[in-house]
């Protein structure tokens, strides 16, 4: 798509038509991803669910499909990589082209989008909205932050506390052309942090930088220390030994304490392990305790993970 224009020209309308776009769920009840899936349909490409199939089924039939593009979670993308690794199915030689990823922060977290790009041979885009009030954020060619689209949005960004106009803090949204939900000044509970000098694609939207940062609802207090797990993710995925790893804050013996569990692919996991906690401790500014976690022990996701517990809200 030009980057100036929203008018498509007949090369662009072409490629996208040309396009076939896998979507590796079932689509039922479950909303997410409704606008993606009518813009896919919209714009010609051929579409495609993968419900109904386990990971190793999803990965053979987009590859028969021809996929050039897949969306999913960042963790299911990293999971079809995991699996496709085990099954000997070599994903970078496939077709898909494309990532859009959504749900979680990973697909704005450096580390997290060089491991699926670099599994799949594959450009990562992120893509943000809320079921409430539709889709409002996408990465651009450019790659450079999440763009919100000021288009069909009136987008505010306030310090939650205070009310006040910030330009990091909670995002506040104002549909402008939804039919059937029209929102006035939502607020999404997503942190966001703004930038708003200019992109590489020409857009004039303002940019999320590192998209969003997470739900301010689940900001960590951790001895005095606010954290998102998007900056525990971001950290994690620095290590490319660790396939997948979960975080739990408890208190004990009144003091919070939070443990990293990190599943490990390594001839030496003991030191993988030992040089993340000091890299947790130097970036994070606390000491962090990480276990190693048996393979294949923890959970793996197909839509939003989990992997924050917070025992201290029992
Ligand atoms: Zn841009």
């Amino acid at each position: 798509m030009r980057a100036s224009s929203n008018r498509l020209t007949t090369c662009d309308a072409c490629r996208l038509r040309a396009s076939k776009i896998f979507f590796a769920f079932a689509v039922g009840p479950f909303i997410a991803w409704g606008a993606g899936w009518g813009g896919s349909e919209k714009i010609g490409a051929l579409t495609r669910t993968g419900g109904a199939q386990d990971s190793a089924q999803r990965l053979q039939n987009l590859i028969d499909l021809g996929a050039t593009a897949l969306c999913c979670t960042p963790s299911y993308a990293l999971h079809l990589a995991e699996v496709a690794k085990k099954e000997n199915i070599n994903i970078r030689d496939s077709a898909v082209r494309s990532i859009v990823v959504a749900g979680e922060p990973g697909g704005s977290i450096p580390g997290t989008k060089a491991r699926i790009e670099e599994s799949w041979g594959a450009k990562l885009y992120d893509h943000t909205g809320a079921t409430e009030i539709g889709a409002f954020g996408f990465t651009c060619l450019a790659q450079c932050g999440v763009h919100l689209n000021e288009g069909e949005f009136f987008a505010e960004v306030i310090n939650p506390q205070t009310l006040e106009p910030a330009d990091e803090g909670e995002l506040v949204l104002t549909n402008l052309d939804r039919l059937g939900s029209p929102i006035i000044r939502y607020r999404t509970g997503d942190q966001v942090r703004l930038a708003r000098d200019k992109c590489e694609c020409a857009r004039t939207f303002v940019r999320m930088d590192g998209g969003i940062i997470g739900r301010i609802d689940q900001m960590l207090i951790v001895r005095g220390v606010n954290i998102f797990p998007s900056a525990i993710e971001a950290i994690v995925r620095t290590f490319p030994q660790v396939t997948e790893f979960s975080v739990e804050v408890d208190r004990i013996a009144e003091m919070d304490e939070l443990t990293i569990k990190a599943e490990v692919m390594d001839q030496n996991p003991k030191a993988v392990i030992d040089a993340l906690a000091r890299e947790a401790h130097r970036r994070l500014g606390l000491r962090v305790g990480v276990q190693l976690a048996a393979p294949e022990t923890l959970p793996r996701f197909e839509l939003k993970a989990r992997r924050f517990t917070d025992k201290r809200k029992k």
